[in-house]
């Protein structure tokens, strides 16, 4: 069977670290991405480089008829797909909860919880021996925020990814007799560009003598843990969470 890799969130940081390793472990790629289509575009050429089959595809990930198109193109392009890395996030301006509005705090649930459960609801469709499939995978990538609340920063953001957290443990339970695992992973301080979101972009070098192991991770550090999780290396591996934040 085709290994047919998902990856939302793929065009930048710790979804295209996860895509240039997928591809030298000899999966189909669809990059998904919401915005930058020359970054999406640049690491599709990358993983083309390294043999893989892959093709990138503009879909918000928090509205269901862009995750149905999304997942029928690649059912049509590449096949069903067989791993799912629910990867793609985001975070408000750095805040206290009473001055935050009501659309940045949506924003954020949307993408990092519904974004999440509508692309597995689509997934499982296609993985589930129920409607015909052989089994699959799927990662979502949590944070350390989950277990640390982010106070006076972002509690929203800490929330979505609290409630990604329970998703991953029931949905775990729900598919463990049907041969698909669902695991997390949750990620300290990363250096990518997701901090300028929250208004500081050199976040993580600032915030270095705060972590145990004095640095920040890489991208790479976290997809390494994503695509062990997604290999037959974790084969008795599910509701499982790798912690990837130097300690914190
Ligand atoms: P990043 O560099 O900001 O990349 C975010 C990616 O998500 C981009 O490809 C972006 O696409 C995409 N995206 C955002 N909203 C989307 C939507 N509604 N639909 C589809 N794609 C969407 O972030 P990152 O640091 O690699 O973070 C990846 C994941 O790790 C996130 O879930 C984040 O919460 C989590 N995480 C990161 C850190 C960290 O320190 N970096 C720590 C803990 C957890 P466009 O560029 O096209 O807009």
């Amino acid at each position: 069977m085709d290994k047919v890799i998902v990856i939302t969130g793929g065009s930048r940081g710790i979804g295209a670290a996860t895509a240039l390793l997928a591809a030298q472990q000899g999966y189909r790629i669809c990059i998904n991405y919401l915005t930058d289509e020359p970054a999406a575009l640049r690491v599709l050429e990358q993983v083309r480089g390294l043999g893989a089959v892959a093709i990138a595809i503009r879909a918000d990930v928090s509205i269901e008829d862009e995750v149905i198109r999304l997942f029928n193109r690649v059912d049509a392009e590449l096949g069903p797909v067989t791993a799912l890395v629910n990867n793609a996030g985001t975070v408000g301006q750095k805040s206290r909860l009473d001055e935050m509005s009501e659309f940045r705090i949506l924003k954020t649930l949307k993408t990092n919880t519904l974004g999440p459960i509508l692309c597995a609801k689509h997934a499982v469709r296609r993985m589930s021996p129920r409607h015909g499939g052989q089994g699959g995978n799927i990662v979502n990538v949590s944070s350390a925020a989950a277990r640390l609340g982010s106070p006076n920063e972002y509690v929203d953001y800490a929330a979505s990814k609290g409630a990604l957290d329970t998703f991953t443990l029931g949905l775990s339970k729900e598919l463990a007799g049907e041969g698909i695992r669902v695991n997390a992973v949750r990620p300290g301080y990363i250096y990518t560009e997701f901090h300028a979101l929250s208004g500081d972009a050199d976040r993580v070098s600032k915030l270095e003598s705060a972590i145990p192991m004095g640095r920040g991770g890489r991208a790479e550090e976290v997809a390494e843990a994503i695509v062990w999780l997604l290999s037959d290396k974790a084969s008795y591996a599910t509701g499982t969470f790798i912690d990837l934040a130097g300690g914190r």
